[in-house]
């Protein structure tokens, strides 16, 4: 295991402190060497690893360490058994989106809420492991629910560099309860990420953005898990949203890996979905370009994905797109809560920025880039709790169900009659 640069090919040993970018300011990639590697005997590794329970490798992630972080020695694994997550078909989904067949896979169902937990492990294992005693980074409210809780548990200091406006207050409270620092920024998550790049090492600060190539290791157990619970046969399309392009990168690169080693023989293609006010990378894919023109002031009500330079677009672009024959899309707002409701009122739940994955489809589906005889499993990234706001405004799109009566005493059996008409 090494790390490589993207973009001039330098490689480095993974164990150097304050190494996230190569010195020509490409982004590092980690490299595996899987010559040895054997996919039958991993499938049964993998397989007998589900029959165990709150070890070290029993969660989601460190099940399938061997294509992750084969070095990091098990007694310095810092987990809470993420992953490990529920992967749904329901019926009104599928005929929303128009496909044959249509799962979700729930990586809202997380320890913090949402899938950073599948990456975040890992950094912080590694982080701690390297010495350092300090973890950072920026966000927009879900990196640093997780980095909070992981450095909480492991007794670690969290420094957390907070947007003070467009940051759901649910995921700002959640990231303080675990005990963070919080500094509190003018300006956004692009910002940040400038800051930390800059300043980070000479403070002490161990960055677990996804600029950290360790957060894409982890992240790659999601398409993982997905193949071990479709036993080793995934679906025409992954579907996922698109902000920081973390997920973008991992999951293509975790596809990648998978034909190499022989656990699938598939070619999934990935869809990537961007919100229409937070969109470079779309439209860079959409023009042809090979370079990003940032938005200068993303807006959208999917707060994850109010990224407008997104630090991993090369990796996106690699991975996502030229390896996986990917595509983009964008959807509206509209489009957004609209999905939203339909997920959460199915029962699994989710918020703004993962009901993108259902809204792009539908326009995928619409445009026919996706054929309605075709399957597809989206990734649902962060949890209906996440922002309570968005819910309020998604509910106030539909019919009501409430109904406002007088005290229970005097309430008269009618009116619940006339509720259930
Ligand atoms: C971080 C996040 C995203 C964006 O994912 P990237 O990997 O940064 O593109 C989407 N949805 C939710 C809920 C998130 O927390
Ligand atoms: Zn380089």
């Amino acid at each position: 295991m090494k790390f490589v640069c993207l973009q001039c090919g330098r490689e480095a040993p993974f164990s150097e402190r304050g190494l996230y970018r190569c010195g020509c300011g490409g982004l590092f990639d980690v490299l595996h060497d899987y010559s040895r590697t054997d996919a039958e005997q991993l499938k049964r590794l993998f397989d007998a690893r589900l029959s165990e329970r709150n070890t070290p490798l029993s969660g989601g992630v460190w099940r399938y360490k061997e294509l992750i972080h084969p070095e990091l020695p098990v007694d310095r694994i810092i987990t809470k058994y993420e992953g490990n997550t529920g992967l749904y078909e329901n019926e009104s989904l599928r005929k929303a989106a128009g496909v044959r067949r249509l799962w979700m896979k729930a990586q809202s169902e997380n320890p913090s809420g949402s899938f950073k937990d599948n990456g975040m492990t890992v950094a912080v294992s590694h982080g701690l492991w390297l010495g350092y005693e300090r973890l950072a980074c920026t966000s927009t409210g879900n990196t640093s629910s997780s980095m909070a809780m992981y450095a909480a548990l492991a007794n670690a200091e969290a420094v957390i560099f907070l947007p003070a406006e467009g940051v759901s207050q649910n995921k700002a409270l959640q990231t303080e309860a675990y005990g963070a620092r919080m500094v509190r920024t003018e300006g956004g998550y692009d910002d940040g990420i400038v800051f930390l790049d800059r300043y980070a090492e000479s403070l002490g600060l161990y960055v677990c953005n996804s600029i950290n190539p360790l957060r894409i290791e982890g992240q790659k157990s999601i398409v993982f898990e997905l193949a071990h619970q479709m036993r080793w046969k995934l679906p025409d399309w992954i579907v996922l949203p698109g902000g920081a392009l973390s997920n973008a990168s991992a999951l293509g690169k975790g596809l990648a890996e998978l034909r190499e080693i022989g656990l699938i023989d598939s070619a999934p293609r990935i869809a990537v979905i961007q919100a229409e006010g937070a969109s470079p990378f779309h439209r860079m894919v959409r023009s042809g370009q090979r370079s990003l023109s940032p938005t200068p002031k993303p807006d959208t009500v999917a707060s994850a994905l109010r990224i407008g330079n997104p630090p991993n677009w090369p990796k996106a672009l690699r991975y996502a797109i030229d390896n996986a024959n990917g595509v983009t899309a964008s959807v509206t707002d509209e489009e957004i809560l609209e999905a939203k409701a339909l997920i959460d009122r199915c029962g699994i739940g989710c918020e703004p920025a993962s009901a993108a994955t259902l809204a792009g489809l539908r326009r995928l589906v619409a445009g026919g880039t996706i054929g309605s005889d075709e399957t597809v499993a989206c990734v649902l990234t962060g949890n209906l709790l996440k922002d309570t706001e968005a819910i309020e405004r998604a509910l106030r799109l539909g019919a009501t169900n409430t109904v406002e009566t007088p005290a229970p005493a005097k309430l008269s059996p009618e009116i619940i009659r006339g509720m259930l008409l």
